[in-house]
């Protein structure tokens, strides 16, 4: 048996900026071992080479700028000038054309039939007239945005991308998108320019030679033998907190999910029970070798004919590389022949009564000594950035120089 301070399960972004944290902070990497499913670290940003350029296995991933913190610890690992800096351009194929994202700050650039429906569809909408808030997300999104654009793309796209019914979405989330001023996006138009708040990732890093998983291989490669790959979470027992009848913990930070817990240990039936009710999107991504005629780095495909949500084409940011890659919810996949990576947990789906539901268990968790963080701890839809800006926070906590959130 071994004993350690922190097993922390998962490599991905959280438990790898978690266990050099826990590091920085003091504790002697002896007493730190990460435990990881996959062969190489990284998570869902994680990145294979494939006709002879990288491709993001995971989907297309790209760093946000806004953290200085999460840079700086970054940068340790592959420095900034190993980095291009991106401006950036995604779009939105609607009615047969490519239109920027978001659609509100760029109906300008369709046609002016079109421009007039999508406007009259925004000057409809509830937010506009000053209607109460709509508890299900279908009616919150025609809420938002109108029937139309309701129906033509947000609808649509969100049926695509979780493969279930809109309305088993809980609407807490979407306070992240911003509110759509009729005002702004008549003047807009007029003005045949973009206007509104704009998207995150405005500006964005990702490596000149190498995909987005070459810092976390690195980071998983500079801890050594405080990384064990190939080591699935097997077996947890809860009272002696023995994990895989190896390695007994002080603590147990886990950025697996949580479903993962069922099989490994004798979870009390509450805390079983809300672990069953979280669900998560599986995700297909597919390379394709044509190269598209088109300045986009990545375009939503809202068109429920087509399987994929989103295309990535990799030939306008990954060095020296030509074709493009899909995003497709794996149950609306088609068998293919072609180059294709599975992601089982890919997104974290935002069903109604989640937000209780972890709470419960990570209030359980906390008094089991087991710590539960990152994308799958907290089964939340956040980026690589948070998830380290959250990571750093966690070490702080456990080493005693942060307050507990
Ligand atoms: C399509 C898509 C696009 C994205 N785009 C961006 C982007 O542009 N920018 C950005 O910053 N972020 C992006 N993200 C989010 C980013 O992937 C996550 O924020 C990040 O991966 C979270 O890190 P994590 O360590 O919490 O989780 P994960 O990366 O999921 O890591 C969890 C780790 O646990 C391991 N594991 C799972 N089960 C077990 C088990 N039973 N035993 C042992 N190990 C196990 C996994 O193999 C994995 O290594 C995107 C995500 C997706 C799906």
């Amino acid at each position: 048996m071994e004993r350690k301070k922190f097993v922390v399960l998962g490599a991905g972004p959280s438990g790898l900026t978690l266990a050099h944290s826990l590091i920085d902070a003091g504790t002697p990497r002896e007493e730190i071992v990460v435990l990881e499913k996959e062969r190489i670290s990284g998570g869902l940003c994680r990145s294979e080479d494939v006709d002879g350029a990288p491709l993001d296995i995971g989907g297309g991933h790209f760093l946000d700028m806004r953290r200085k913190e999460v840079l700086d610890f970054i940068f340790r690992f592959m420095p900034r000038e190993e980095w291009e800096l991106f401006d950036r351009v995604s779009k939105i194929r609607l009615r047969g054309i490519e239109v920027d994202h978001p659609l509100e700050a760029n109906l300008w650039q369709f046609p002016v039939e079109v421009q007039a429906d999508y406007l009259e569809s925004i000057a409809q909408a509830g937010c506009v007239r000053g209607e109460p808030m709509p508890e299900s997300f279908a009616a919150w999104i025609e809420w938002k945005l109108g029937e139309r654009i309701a129906q033509e793309y947000m609808l649509p796209y969100n049926r695509k991308i979780w493969s279930m019914d809109p309305d088993a979405l809980g609407t807490y989330w979407l306070y992240k998108l911003p509110d759509v001023s009729f005002r702004e996006t008549l003047l807009s138009c007029l003005e045949g320019k973009p206007m509104g708040s704009l998207p995150a990732h405005g500006t964005f890093l990702y490596p000149k030679k190498f995909g987005y998983g070459e810092v976390w291989r690195r980071m998983g490669v500079a801890l050594g033998d405080a990384l064990v790959t190939g080591c699935a979470l097997e077996s947890v027992d809860l009272d002696s907190r023995i994990v895989n009848g190896r390695w007994q913990a002080e603590t147990i930070v886990s950025s697996v999910p949580w479903t993962c817990w069922l099989d490994a240990a004798k979870l009390p039936q509450a805390v079983a029970d809300d672990v069953r009710t979280l669900r998560n999107a599986p995700i297909d991504v597919d390379y394709v070798p044509d190269t598209l005629d088109s300045p986009s780095h990545w375009t939503y495909e809202p068109d429920e004919s087509v399987p994929y949500h989103r295309a990535l084409l990799r030939s306008n940011f990954a060095g020296n590389a030509k074709g493009y890659w899909t995003e497709t919810n794996a149950t609306r996949s088609k068998p293919t022949e072609g180059v294709r990576f599975h992601n089982e947990y890919a997104y974290p789906i935002n069903t109604l009564g989640k937000p209780e539901a972890v709470a419960r268990i990570l209030d359980w968790a906390k008094s089991r000594s087991i710590v539960g963080m990152g994308r799958w701890g907290r089964w939340e839809h956040m980026n690589s950035d948070v998830a380290v800006a959250e990571a750093l926070q966690v070490a702080r906590e456990l080493s005693g120089n942060g307050a507990c959130a």
